[in-house]
């Protein structure tokens, strides 16, 4: 007997048991149960299935509001390669770091078109409820997936798109655009995901973090061509973050994937040889070593880098060498250059690094974005899907149904204090990094003491209380989240902010011959007085304008969970997990849920589907929709308090009704 048989045993008995409370036989345990043998075999074996596999709702749970059989629940299920649980239409999905065979086109296709509760809980029956929900409401959609590094987000949002490349029908000019959208995953994934400790794979995009970009595996006379011969060992930026060797992926059948992928979405042989130039020479760039010369000024001690250099960016050696070591200053209306010293040229070659990868990724991304723009008729509202698979990320459903209260932690009180325009940790941050003079890290931090010192949830050593006071060092701060307390050390902040690019690289680079280069770095960036944006600041920006985007569509919630620090199939770690769980709000998520109607059906959707049901409404209701449907429930014996009536949809509080409905039409 497999899980499906087990499940359906499950439906046909609690159908029996609450059509028997139905009928007016008290069932509150077994042993009340007038049954015949069978029946009570059926009972038994389910109820030990039940017990088995958990609930595949939490809402079913009979103690919801406790935090153990929560997460009692999700270890069953997790034990039983069951990865996928709701709670009401919130999917729940714990990372089972093996393969399995829950994603195959038969997969695909069970849950097209079909209502949530009829088939077992899948990251599909998201896709196709939103993908539904768009059509028949003609509301824009998105899908909000988060969770912690390594959760399994990305993966999630990759699953969406091939369940849409598999069920939704198109014309051909559509054909090409999702093509283009599959294939623009493994291109985004090789340029803008880095092997992290928590993650062999995880999404950086849009972060300018560790650039690690394992080479090895390409094809030979391709590195050769790129000076790229080496043990990726020996480049320093491959290195630097301990993580030795990406054991999960598989480096060569990968990169045949990239480079097709990105003829897919329209690269030439050119382009992608440019490209690689320029990943390429940021590798090299890390190489570049610097010396001592007079004064304690740098200097470069060996020219190979240089000469790989100049060849991969088009520019001149000679040229490019002294950008690395110097500064231009203007002095009394003159050009001067100044030497750096040995750590202003190791920062000032970081910078161009972390520039000419940065800007090369956004260039990336706007050619997919731009070579996936879909123009058959523009006077038309092209009706669309957003997935949202971002770290961290959190916005809670609001429920206007409730009838029990229901107490949330307001993070809009954290937000404001980061975000707030003019006494806002970035402004101040922003502030500093304009002020000329001795501002530093730790001025930065006696600002905000200042400044946000008298808030509920900011903390540093001098304002603490004794206990606080042994886990923080003098420079850092604390934030109180809504996930737990975070200790945030400034050492550094006014760099990273600023993420200065001295002008003269700048020209360099505007000088280069590389085409795409050249539209990195932009000449009308070096007449512009205009100071650039802080890395914060822009972060900001992009933030907000994500979530104007986000609030003009109906979302659907995907919580990803890792089942442990190891990256191991078939580890359940408690404590890791109760903590995502605390964080990821589940149990608010729940008790909202029970609160309120945690089901809702439009009225022709209801009547549609259980008119049968019901003498006065079968085979076909004359009358108004709603009235069609207050019959039938009445027929069915719903209670006032178990449902309410809306403008087009009818409200159900508890699902042991909607299933109780669900299984009538079954016997
Ligand atoms: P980050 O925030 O670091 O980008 P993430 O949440 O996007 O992390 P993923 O890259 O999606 O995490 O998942 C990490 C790894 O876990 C994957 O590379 C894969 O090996 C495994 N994994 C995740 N989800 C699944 C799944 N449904 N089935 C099998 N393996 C999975
Ligand atoms: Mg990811």
């Amino acid at each position: 007997m497999d899980v499906a048989d087990i499940r359906n045993l499950m439906r046909k008995t609690q159908a029996s048991i609450i059509q028997n409370g139905f009928l007016g036989k008290r069932v509150d345990d077994l042993g009340n149960v007038v049954a015949s043998d069978g029946v009570r075999a059926m009972m038994e074996s389910a109820l030990t299935a039940r017990d088995r596999v958990g609930v595949s709702d939490f809402v079913l749970l009979e103690n919801f509001t406790s935090e153990a059989s929560f997460i009692e629940n999700l270890r069953k299920r997790f034990k039983e390669n069951l990865i996928y649980t709701y709670i009401g239409s919130v999917l729940v999905s714990v990372n089972p770091y093996k393969d399995l065979e829950i994603y195959t086109k038969n997969h695909m296709e069970r849950y097209r078109g079909v209502n949530f509760y009829e088939v077992s809980p899948h990251i599909y029956a998201v896709g196709d409820n939103a993908y539904r929900s768009m059509r028949t409401e003609r509301k824009d959609q998105c899908i909000l997936i988060s969770g912690e590094s390594g959760a399994g987000k990305t993966e999630a949002s990759k699953k969406i798109l091939q369940y849409y490349a598999v069920t939704c029908p198109v014309s051909d000019q559509v054909q090409t655009v999702k093509d283009r959208l599959l294939q623009s995953n493994p291109v985004l994934e090789a340029f803008g995901n880095a092997k992290t400790l928590r993650n062999d794979n995880s999404s950086r995009f849009g972060k300018y973090m560790d650039i690690q970009f394992d080479f090895k595996g390409g094809e030979e006379d391709l590195l050769r061509r790129l000076g790229l011969e080496r043990n990726p060992q020996q480049y320093q930026y491959l290195v630097k973050g301990n993580c030795p060797k990406v054991s999960s992926i598989n480096d060569r059948s990968e990169w045949k994937l990239v480079r097709k992928a990105l003829t897919v979405i329209g690269f030439n042989d050119d382009d992608v040889e440019e490209l690689l130039n320029i990943i390429a020479s940021v590798l090299h760039l890390g190489n570049v070593q610097y010396g001592e010369a007079e004064e304690g000024n740098s200097c470069i001690t060996s020219d190979t880098q240089i000469k790989y250099l100049a060849r991969l960016l088009g520019v001149n050696g000679a040229v490019l060498t002294e950008a690395l070591t110097h500064k231009k200053i203007i002095a009394k209306g003159e050009e001067l250059m100044s030497p750096l010293n040995l750590e202003q040229a190791s920062s000032a070659r970081d910078a161009l690094s972390k520039a000419v990868y940065g800007r090369t990724f956004t260039w990336l991304v706007n050619k997919i974005n731009a070579s996936l723009t879909y123009t058959e008729d523009s006077s038309k509202h092209y009706s669309v899907i957003g997935l949202l698979d971002i770290y961290g990320f959190e916005v809670f459903q609001h429920n206007s149904a409730h009838w029990e209260p229901v107490q949330y932690f307001n993070n809009k009180i954290i937000c404001d204090l980061v975000e707030e325009k003019f006494k806002g940790i970035i402004s101040i941050l922003d502030e500093e990094c304009l002020r000329p003079g001795d501002a530093n890290d730790l001025t930065f931090l006696e600002k905000l003491e200042d400044t946000v010192g008298g808030h509920a949830h900011f903390v540093t050593h001098k304002l603490a209380d004794t206990k606080t006071r042994k886990v923080m060092a003098r420079d850092e701060f604390r934030l109180l989240h809504y996930a737990g307390e975070v200790n945030y050390n400034v050492n550094g902040f006014l760099d990273k902010n600023n993420d200065l690019l001295f002008r003269n690289l700048k020209e360099v680079m505007c000088m280069s011959e590389n085409k795409i280069l050249t539209k990195c770095f932009d000449r009308e960036e070096l007449s512009d007085k205009k100071r650039p944006e802080t890395a914060a600041t822009q972060f900001k920006a992009s933030l907000a304008k994500l979530m104007e985007i986000l609030m003009s569509k109906e979302p659907s919630y995907v919580r990803c969970i890792k089942p442990n620090d190891s990256k191991q199939s078939g580890r359940f770690d408690e404590v890791l997990i109760r903590h995502q769980v605390k964080y990821l709000g589940l149990m608010e998520n729940l008790r909202v849920r029970r609160a309120g109607f945690a089901y809702r059906r439009r009225y022709e959707v209801f009547l549609q589907r259980y008119k049968s049901l019901c003498p006065d409404t079968w085979p076909s209701w004359q009358g108004k929709l709603p009235e069609g449907v207050a019959t039938l429930v009445k027929h069915l014996g719903y209670k006032p308090e178990e449902y309410k009536m809306g403008r087009s949809k009818i409200f159900i509080r508890f699902p042991k009704t909607l299933f109780a409905t669900e299984d009538a039409l079954e016997t």
